[in-house]
């Protein structure tokens, strides 16, 4: 899901909205203009309708937001690292670099976004009834009032005991924590988050069978995705087991080829990534790897200038995140690249550079692993 709009960053997290959010926000939006509020504040003006159905979706999504933020945030609190929550048809979701590493942590996680919704609908409820009581602004009542049921309704479907949402998540963590088996734990989760979907698309089809078209049909689509979310986490834990246990050592690259930095940029395009069809190479300043140069570095400077810029101007100087050593394994490996947004990671071993490892390099790996099936 790499389309979509940026909006802000709320404590160091970058807030998204994929596309089909645009049409959940409009068929709730609508809905709510059309049907619920029509019943519950009867006698407004059809634009006053639409006015309170935009308001009470926003507020709606905020909630929502608010519910993924309370996940990420404690996250990042326990150590992990969520840089970008998006919205989408769907809800939210937060884009998890790495899995936590132990069920306590994945516990606390999981729990964080309904405590999160279940605040919500207290502090709409007091809201709700402060309102009331000195019979001010009905119109503010009655969103309050659907903003209290909707958080509680946001509470019971995420704690439905299903992989990959929150209740199944906790379902994992206290399974997890009890065998001490991730594997199955998650094997566990996923099945009763089928098991679930499955009942979800039935439900679905009853509702159409008898009238209700569009909740019914809401209800297959988020059934199916729930199915496929509860197989590929399935999927994606095997994948990650497997990269385990491949260590850098073997995966890696070794004999790198290494440019000098008072090269310049025309000598490297026609000797190195014409020479050797990689797409980076580490620059090295004394014999000492001081940082990466790619075709991307290359295309920022034009043309004519190529023969007068050195490779120093223009590489990307190397942090301590983007080494690791041939012990650790080619996970640690995936996960630093997809959390620094980087193409290859460069091994060291005492301070020698004695290898290079890509995204292309592991997934031709798994592949042959899945080719030799061992
Ligand atoms: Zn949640």
């Amino acid at each position: 899901m790499g389309r979509g709009i940026k909006l802000f960053k709320i404590l160091g997290i970058q807030i998204s909205l994929d596309y089909t959010w645009f049409i959940v926000f409009g068929l709730v939006a609508w809905s709510l203009a059309q049907g619920y509020f029509p019943l519950t504040l009867p006698g407004l003006s059809i634009m006053s309708y639409v006015l309170i159905g935009i308001t009470s979706a926003i507020l709606l999504f905020a909630c929502v937001l608010i519910h993924e933020l309370s996940h990420s945030y404690t996250s990042n609190k326990l150590g992990l690292d969520i840089k970008e929550i998006k919205l989408f048809i769907f809800g939210g979701v937060a884009q998890l670099t790495k899995e936590p590493d132990d069920p306590t942590t994945e516990l606390k996680i999981a729990v964080a976004g309904p405590a999160a919704s279940i605040a919500l609908a207290g502090i709409f409820w007091i809201l709700t009834q402060l309102v009331k009581t000195f019979y001010l602004y009905p119109i503010a009542a009655a969103i309050f009032e659907y903003l209290t049921t909707i958080n509680i309704v946001l509470v019971i479907f995420n704690m439905i005991p299903g992989f990959p949402l929150d209740g199944g998540r906790v379902l994992r963590a206290l399974w997890w924590k009890k065998t001490g088996d991730i594997h199955k734990a998650t094997r566990v989760a996923s099945l009763a988050g089928k098991g679930f979907s499955m009942l979800l698309i039935l439900f679905g089809f009853m509702q159409i069978f008898f009238g209700n078209f569009v909740g019914g049909l809401w209800m297959v689509f988020i059934g199916m995705f729930l199915q496929q979310a509860a197989e590929s986490s399935y999927s994606q834990l095997l994948v990650k087991k497997a990269l385990e246990q491949i260590k850098i050592g073997d995966a890696m690259t070794r004999n790198v080829v290494v440019v000098t930095e008072d090269s310049t940029l025309a000598t490297v395009v026609e000797k190195y990534f014409f020479g050797y069809h990689f797409v980076g190479f580490p620059v090295a300043s004394d014999g000492r790897i001081v940082g990466m140069i790619t075709l991307n570095n290359v295309r920022t400077i034009p043309k004519e200038l190529w023969a007068t810029t050195l490779v120093r101007d223009v590489l990307n100087r190397i942090t301590p995140d983007i080494i690791l050593s041939p012990e650790d394994n080619a996970m640690d490996a995936l996960s630093r690249m997809i959390s620094l947004d980087v193409g290859r990671i460069l091994i060291m071993e005492n301070g020698k550079l004695v290898g290079i490892i890509t995204r292309r390099d592991i997934m031709k790996l798994m592949e042959f692993k899945v080719d030799l099936g061992v």
